[in-house]
């Protein structure tokens, strides 16, 4: 985890943004069931009353950085929904959010099978609802965008290397 979270400020800085603790990342009392979100303008925070552990604080953490990288980066429009949604497919997809699953991943090779399905599944499945909270957009429309650049975006792990995220 720490190597994440590492490699993404370490992208973030290198875009020019400044990174501290407490400015750009911190925390806050949120509504119930947010566990954090990126603002564009003001950096990231993570919901201090609803992450209770510190997996959903260190996956949270990943999830909003990822959000952060990608807009410091790439400049990506906050209007535009089909980079809104790769945004929330490469963090589902890099911050853990869906790696529980991992844990079964030992059985066999139709179990292997079956549980990476369901991983790719899942990222699907958060990006959407999380794209559909933040917009307040339907479901069905919202698995529409996301579907249209799923591919391309569960493929880009930038900025990790193809040996890190193996590990993860
Ligand atoms: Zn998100």
């Amino acid at each position: 985890m720490d190597e994440k979270v590492k490699t993404l400020v370490t992208g973030i800085k290198d875009s020019g943004v400044e990174v501290e603790f407490g400015k750009y990342i911190k925390c806050a009392h949120c509504p119930s069931k947010l566990f954090g979100f990126f603002e564009n303008s003001t950096g990231l925070t993570i919901c201090q009353n609803n992450s209770k552990s510190q997996y959903i604080t260190e996956s949270t953490l990943v999830h909003e950085l990822v959000h952060a990288y990608d807009f410091s980066t790439a400049t990506l429009n906050d209007n535009n929904l089909s980079q809104r949604a790769c945004s929330e497919v490469r963090a589902s997809n890099l911050s853990g959010d869906c790696d529980f699953i991992r844990e079964f991943l030992n059985f066999s090779d139709g179990f292997l099978k079956k549980f990476t399905g369901q991983k790719v599944n899942c990222v699907r499945r958060k990006a959407s609802f999380s794209l559909s909270q933040c917009e307040n957009l339907d479901k069905c429309e919202t698995d529409k965008i996301v579907d249209s650049v799923f591919n391309e975006c569960i493929a880009n792990i930038k900025p990790f290397t193809n040996e890190q995220f193996k590990k993860f």
